[in-house]
């Protein structure tokens, strides 16, 4: 999608030197709207946004002299106006409410009391797996946290859960015997409340298909636990299915939150779109593997930001050309559209946006880049700096590659990486921390390799 995208926008650009009629407008923002289809967010949606695109750029670039003409003189500023305008809309889709008085907010777990958490989704949507990933959050954070296993439909479902509930040492109440999936629910709920359980969850069985039979069951067992809120789990790679799905457990049970799940594979994640608004319900996390960590708080800036690709990877790089010698850059983006990216790599690519400034905006425009380095001013300058200290102390062969330093619990690694802390007069987990974005990095180079963004196609674009 991003690749496309930025197609649309780079004829915004090129296309017209001077007047930008609405006709050409027209034209981009349909080849927008086809790209978010093909990403899988829902028609109507698409539609929905393609006007509010129309009428927010429209008004921004209003040319009073002639009404066929959107603007003379801002041709240049147009594609970013749009995207701007594609970004902002898509973001607001995502915040359901918004600002607005009365709408419906993200649920927030109190403490000392017990919060009754019922998860909903279709067989398969990955509901057991995230609620192993969420108990574990939220035991992480020291929650008195507990599982309710009320799907009695899927045969082994019980001891999925009890084996999570295990590793995890987070308690588990379940039954082999009893068969009514109502009466366990609220058995085990009364009991967590009794243990003074602050946060419990109870897992329900799904089916195959959106069945009457189904959403009856959902309505019981919420009659019978009162659950403080309702979390629906979509599978990502269900596409355009997602809306009606999402809209069938609404109408059931009064659906307060949204958790995507799968957004490791090739999902294209617009999905999450039509998940918000059949239930107006925020998203609140994103699942992305099979192990108990892939659980990330959901952001609605940084979601977008990825399913249109943006890093603005190619606005990043023609910055960049304007300060390095065009060579070393010529052959980063060849390794790069190999998927290959160092730390070495990002050790110059991190002095590169030093020596640019303005910081802000260019910390916007890396891909992948995380939240808590996106830029509040100085403070996350700071952290590039202290990121490139700690890189000063690797050696070559970890700058480039040829040793590892990701693997956990391992001596020699954990020692390479004390030695990288010492000498950077920083903590080890802070060393671990760098390591991380690294990764961050690498996955998006790769991504991006893969889909042809950066590299030959790029170049020939130019
Ligand atoms: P349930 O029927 O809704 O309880 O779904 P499960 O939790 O049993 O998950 C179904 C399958 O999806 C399992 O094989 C999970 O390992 C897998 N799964 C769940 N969440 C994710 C995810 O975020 N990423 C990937 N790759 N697989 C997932
Ligand atoms: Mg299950």
């Amino acid at each position: 999608l991003g690749g496309k995208l930025r197609d649309s926008l780079r004829k915004l650009q090129t296309g017209g030197q001077g007047d930008v009629t609405k006709a050409q407008l027209q034209q981009i923002l349909n080849e927008i709207a086809r790209a978010l289809m093909e990403a899988d967010v829902s028609v109507k949606l698409v539609m929905t946004l393609r006007d509010k695109v129309q009428s927010k750029v429209e008004h921004l670039l209003r040319n009073e002299e002639d009404e066929e003409v959107v603007t003379r003189r801002h041709s240049s500023n147009l594609s970013k106006t749009v995207q701007r305008a594609v970004v902002d809309e898509l973001v607001a889709l995502l915040s359901p409410g918004g600002d607005v008085k009365g709408a419906k907010k993200v649920y927030t777990m109190k403490r000392g009391k017990p919060n009754v958490i019922l998860f909903l989704g279709l067989q398969g949507a990955g509901k057991t797996t995230t609620i192993a990933k969420f108990a574990n959050y939220y035991q992480r954070r020291g929650w008195k946290t507990a599982m309710v296993c009320a799907d009695t439909f899927r045969a082994g479902a019980f001891d999925q859960l009890k084996q999570n509930s295990t590793k995890l040492r987070v308690p588990f109440y379940g039954s082999y015997t009893e068969a009514d999936p109502v009466i366990i629910a609220e058995k085990g709920v009364n009991q967590f409340i009794k243990e003074r359980y602050e946060i419990i969850i109870v897992d329900t069985s799904g089916r195959h298909k959106q069945e009457e039979a189904l959403f009856e069951e959902m309505q019981e067992i919420a009659a019978a636990v009162q659950p403080d809120n309702c979390v629906l789990v979509v599978d990502a790679t269900q596409g355009q299915a997602v809306y009606d799905q999402a809209l069938a457990f609404h109408n059931a049970v009064d659906v307060g939150s949204v958790i995507i799940t799968k957004l490791d594979g090739h999902a294209k994640g617009g999905g999450a779109l039509s998940a918000v608004s059949a239930t107006q319900s925020p998203i609140i996390f994103l699942g992305s593997g099979e192990h108990f960590d892939d659980l990330e708080p959901f952001n609605a800036q940084s979601f977008v930001s990825k399913l249109l690709g943006f890093g603005d990877i190619r606005g990043l790089m023609d910055a960049m050309n304007s300060v390095s010698d065009g060579k070393s850059q010529e052959e980063l983006m060849k390794k790069m559209s190999r998927g290959e990216f160092t730390l070495r790599d990002m050790y110059n690519q991190f002095s590169k946006v030093m020596n640019l400034g303005p910081m802000n905006k260019l910390m916007g425009m890396i891909p992948g880049m995380p939240d808590y380095l996106m830029p509040q001013g100085e403070e996350s300058t700071h952290r590039l700096r202290k990121f490139m200290v700690m890189m000063d102390s690797m050696s070559n062969a970890e700058l480039d590659g040829k040793v590892d330093l990701r693997t956990k619990y391992d001596p020699q690694v954990e020692k390479r990486i004390r030695r990288i802390a010492a000498g950077s007069g920083s903590h080890p987990n802070e060393v671990k921390m760098l390591l991380v974005v690294h990764k961050q990095f690498e996955g998006m180079v790769s991504k991006m390799g893969k889909s042809g963004i950066v590299g030959k196609n790029a170049q020939a674009r130019q």
